[in-house]
């Protein structure tokens, strides 16, 4: 079989292909699931493949992680059950200690989690205002070990600067980990603009479908820092399965479709409700008015990415559009085919640091029209 070996394909060519997979041995265009948890060996009492048994990872994850790698630029991706797995096995390389900074607005199972290896483990840990410029350098201390940012921030989608932040980790000896989530691989290289690692929760965009609940670490190298999160993986018992694997590999085909559709629609739904009279602001960091916009113009090459959030007037009229929308499911999560919409501190809890008036919207692939109608229907009696 002929291969376009000579052409420079794109990521959205290789990702939609799964990596110009054809079965070798009956030519099937899509790849199969390998359930099994063990592996034989051969004469030599050598294994016949790359695995041994599945708690270490085994070949769909293989195919799923190649994916992975390829589109984030990486020298190895780890799959992970889920995207806080994936965090925690990254934030266990620390110890009693180690210091690491993330921001205060963020996503709130890293910041829950992160409280918890303060109390219990000895780690040092800053949260900085990811608003405020100069904020992240002044966290960062000789004891900072990982340097953990996210952009755009959950859920203010605040906007940090991949490059900077890269420059100030490793002159402070640390590594930068970016969870880059809500900016996929189609728009973001964090790689390629200086992070050591790219952390994505694979549960959104990546698989897209609302169906499984995956998380990756792309690792910039490889090396004792990669093989020490692989034997993490590998002993809390971490790593994705080859059905969820399979899944993900079926979603990740249609990535850069969703991905594109679902920015344009964002963007659509942010220009059109800003300045709306129901609702004090917009953020986007697709908008100019949005404070991190220049930097987001700048890291995110290729579209802002479906998410938004909507302040209203008060906690009242939030929960009013929350529970009044038709065509928005009104459920946590994002990333996925079907707009969601959720009234953000009702699901975080007292603890939360989210403004009241705050509705988080993930833009499906669904007729944008519909969606600005929907939003429009449910603002309209909103106290
Ligand atoms: C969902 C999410 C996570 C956690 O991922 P799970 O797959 O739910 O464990 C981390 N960061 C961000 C920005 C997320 O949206």
């Amino acid at each position: 079989m002929k291969k376009p070996s000579q052409l420079s394909l794109s990521p959205a060519t290789r990702t939609a292909q799964a990596l110009h997979f054809i079965n070798p041995v009956h030519g099937a265009v899509v790849p199969g699931i390998e359930p099994a948890s063990t592996f034989a060996r051969d004469g030599d009492y050598m294994p016949i493949g790359n695995a041994v048994y599945a708690r270490d990872g085994g070949p769909t994850v293989e195919h799923a992680e190649a994916i992975l790698a390829d589109l984030d630029g990486a020298a190895s991706s780890l799959l992970f059950t889920s995207g806080m797995s994936a965090a925690v096995a990254l934030f266990e390389t620390l110890e009693a200690g180690d210091h690491v900074t993330c921001p205060i607005v963020g996503y709130h199972g890293t910041i829950g989690w992160l409280h918890r290896l303060v109390e219990k483990r000895g780690v040092k840990a800053t949260f900085y205002d990811a608003t405020q410029d100069g904020a992240l350098a002044a966290a960062i201390t000789p004891d900072t070990k990982i340097v953990w940012i996210e952009t755009p921030t959950n859920p203010n989608w605040d906007i940090t600067d991949i490059a900077e932040a890269a420059e100030l980790a490793h002159a402070a000896g640390a590594k930068l980990a970016v969870d880059c989530t809500v900016a996929s691989p189609c728009t973001t290289q964090a790689l390629e603009l200086g992070a050591d690692i790219a952390f994505h929760s694979a549960t959104k965009y990546m698989n897209g479908h609302s169906d499984i609940t995956g998380g990756v670490l792309s690792l910039s190298e490889t090396g004792p820092f990669a093989d020490e999160l692989r034997m993490i993986r590998t002993l809390q018992g971490t790593v994705m399965a080859a059905f969820e694997a399979w899944l993900l590999i079926r979603g990740l085909r249609t990535l850069h479709l969703r991905f594109e559709r679902a920015s344009e629609s964002a963007m659509a739904i942010a220009k059109h409700f800003e300045n709306h009279p129901k609702l004090s602001a917009v953020l986007f960091p697709g908008l100019p008015s949005h404070p991190g916009h220049a930097i987001a113009a700048r890291q995110m090459t290729n579209g802002f990415g479906g998410m938004l959030s909507l302040v209203a007037l008060s906690r009242e009229a939030a929960h009013h559009v929350a529970t009044h929308t038709q065509v928005f499911i009104p459920a946590t999560s994002l990333g996925g085919v079907e707009s969601l919409i959720e009234h953000r501190i009702a699901v975080e809890g007292p603890h939360s640091v989210v403004a009241p008036e705050l509705l988080r919207l993930s833009i499906g692939i669904e007729s944008v029209s519909d969606l600005i109608a929907d939003l429009e229907q449910a603002l309209e009696n909103a106290p």
